[in-house]
């Protein structure tokens, strides 16, 4: 596909709201129950910070568009709170080398961040190419991808009219970095340097991380596990609040069979360190994950209707997590 337009809607759950796209032809903008931006900003501005932050140990440092948080030895979580996606990236250090798992929006700048944390060259990874994990890819040398296509489409960057959005006034709890606009905001292109397969070893020099292919999000999603620590990156396939499984490259059918590969991960994992809104969870959410899918095929959830197409569903008693799809008969045979 040439074009990657964009689909953008507010997350909207207690505390939540994001925005996200997707590869549609038209660009188009689906808004939730709440018909007002402005009202829209307040409710997620005025939600933060997280509570789940106040617990961690938040690095001092000289860019106020990030927020640094060392969440385990050598692993620091690169969080940006000021913009409604609440992205987060990590830089993981092993004794020789560092991995950045995805490098944010493209609004701050990721790279003069990352290399003040350290010294030890970096290499990039995404969780997946949606522009909001790739937005600082472009200031790398060592970018590695997944091999397909969706990476590779990917690698050439969104225009300024399909993520505009983004750093708009409704996106952002304060002023946008110097020198970035509303109007000069683009999803710079990037050159993946090397392509990688499922089971990929990162040797980082007493640390070593495997990728593990999770197809379903999208294409290309990836979790990143290090067994030695217990931790596991999800990327967009687990975050807490509505995951998104609306976009047309997300495979309901492989995302079921993905979360099924990281449950048998869950016995000896300490941590889930998720690629949006809170970078410390419990791993257990990954079975209620599974569970709540299922329910959710089989008709068992909530439904709310977000307007335009969107319906948000929620599995009962479920408060962590819930789903967001298109507003479309649910594979319930496909799937079991
Ligand atoms: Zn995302």
């Amino acid at each position: 596909m040439q074009k990657f337009d964009l689909l953008a809607t507010f997350r909207f759950q207690p505390i939540i709201k994001l925005v996200l796209f997707c590869t549609t032809m038209l660009t188009t903008t689906v808004q939730s129950e709440t018909p007002n931006p402005a009202q829209s900003m307040a409710e997620f501005c005025k939600d933060l910070p997280r509570p789940e932050y106040a617990k961690l140990n938040r690095l001092k440092h000289d860019d106020d568009w990030f927020e640094l948080y060392l969440v385990a030895p050598g692993v620091t979580a690169i969080y940006e709170p000021h913009q409604w996606q609440e992205v987060i990236s990590y830089l993981i250090e092993g004794e020789k080398k560092a991995l950045l798992f995805d490098t944010g929006n493209g609004l701050g700048n990721i790279a003069a961040v990352v290399k003040k944390i350290t010294d030890k060259p970096i290499s990039v990874l995404n969780s997946h190419t949606h522009y909001d994990h790739v937005g600082g890819n472009y200031a790398f040398d060592n970018v590695f991808g997944m091999d397909t296509d969706f990476a590779r489409q990917r690698q050439s960057g969104h225009a300024n009219r399909d993520i505009a959005i983004e750093a708009s006034q409704e996106a952002l709890c304060r002023p946008l970095p110097e020198g970035v606009t509303k109007n000069n905001h683009v999803g710079r292109p990037f050159k993946i340097t090397q392509f990688i397969k499922d089971g990929f070893i990162f040797d980082l020099g007493n640390r070593k991380l495997e990728v593990i292919h999770i197809p379903g999000h999208t294409p290309d999603a990836v979790a990143l596990i290090d067994r030695d620590a217990g931790l596991m990156w999800t990327g967009d396939s687990y975050y807490s609040g509505p995951i998104w499984l609306f976009a047309p490259e997300t495979d309901l059918e492989a995302y079921a069979e993905s979360l099924a590969r990281l449950i048998k991960e869950v016995p000896n994992l300490k941590a889930l360190l998720p690629a949006h809104n809170t970078p410390w969870v419990s791993p257990e959410v990954l079975r209620r994950v599974k569970r709540g899918f299922h329910t959710m095929l089989t008709g068992g959830a909530k439904l709310i209707s977000k307007g335009e197409g969107m319906v948000e569903y929620k599995i009962p008693g479920e408060k962590q997590f819930s789903f967001l799809m298109r507003d479309e008969k649910l594979p319930y045979k496909k799937l079991k």
